[in-house]
């Protein structure tokens, strides 16, 4: 089994209007853009981060704002809610708030004691807020939200699968733990996490396959500490089976890439070497930065991504 996991890394989603996704998570969720870059693969299209005031990993939600894209279509093989955790007595606040921002999709419940509020991203992301205990983690403090109230980071994520039973075990396999199960979702729970803990697993057996579009996430990462126990975690994925990549440069972070049987990509990347590797803490996300190999034509990228403000 493996010990080398600590909960999520970062989350990747994909969006329709770059300038619209980050309104939303910088002011309306009042998270701090860390970085902002491209896509490796498509220059012309952003990778914009957004998590607390360093990036700490658990924190970081990311998005390919592709532009004109249509929207995903919800269903099986896809993480169906991505779940942020804020502090006890947060949720009244958020309601007001994101119903005054316009948001669409606010609905409340509780699963396993825990307080929830279920929203609705720019492009219909599968979104909640959970009330939850800070755990030592601090959120980013330059936004009109107020501390006693912001974003902690990822509580977890909620996994909409035709069936959970494979995607039950690679957990174990991964070091998570099965905890209870309620309304026929279980919930699996890290030891020793960055906070970012939990993943519940929730069966939809009828429903169709989900199709990836804006609004979808696109992977799933789970946070390691280096790439010496990145390379752990590769060998003992690949020795039970699974097909994983080599390990990629992602500038802030090395990642390596699967595909789980409940066919959601899933990434492991190492906490090292963080956000602030090419820029000052005091101004992360404020300049685009480019890979390397897109540098020579900087002036002609920059010429396509549309703006999007501070
Ligand atoms: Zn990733």
């Amino acid at each position: 089994m493996i010990k080398e996991i600590k909960g999520l890394h970062h989350v990747t989603s994909m969006a329709a209007d770059a300038q619209e996704n980050n309104a939303f998570f910088t002011r309306t969720l009042g998270l701090r853009r860390v970085k902002k870059t491209v896509n490796f693969d498509a220059p012309e299209v952003y990778h914009l981060y957004y998590g607390d005031e360093v990036g700490t990993p658990g924190s970081v939600m990311t998005y390919f704002p592709f532009g004109q894209m249509p929207k995903g279509r919800r269903g099986t093989g896809e993480v169906g809610t991505t779940e942020f955790a804020v502090p006890q007595g947060a949720l009244p606040y958020w309601r007001e708030r994101l119903g005054h921002h316009g948001v669409t999709g606010l609905r409340d419940d509780s699963f396993l004691g825990e307080a929830r509020l279920h929203f609705d991203g720019p492009d219909g992301d599968g979104f909640a807020l959970v009330e939850s205990t800070a755990r030592g983690r601090s959120p980013w403090t330059g936004t009109e939200v107020p501390e006693e109230a912001a974003i902690l980071g990822f509580h977890g994520a909620r996994f909409s699968l035709r069936d959970a039973a494979a995607t039950g075990e690679l957990l174990r396999f991964m070091g998570y733990q099965e905890d209870e199960t309620a309304e026929g979702v279980t919930r699996y729970r890290i030891e020793g996490g960055n906070g970012a803990d939990t993943i519940d697993l929730e069966e939809l057996k009828g429903a169709p396959t989900a199709g990836q579009g804006a609004g979808s996430v696109h992977h799933i990462a789970f946070a390691v500490e280096n790439r010496d126990k990145q390379l752990e975690v590769r060998k003992a994925l690949m020795d039970t089976g699974y097909q994983v990549t080599p390990v990629i440069d992602r500038d802030y972070f090395w990642a390596i890439y699967f595909r789980t049987p409940g066919g959601i990509l899933f990434e492991v990347a190492t906490n090292e070497p963080g956000f602030d590797r090419d820029e000052d803490t005091a101004h992360l996300g404020e300049a685009l930065k480019l890979p390397e190999r897109y540098e020579p034509h900087r002036a002609r990228i920059e010429e396509l991504l549309p703006p999007i403000g501070a």
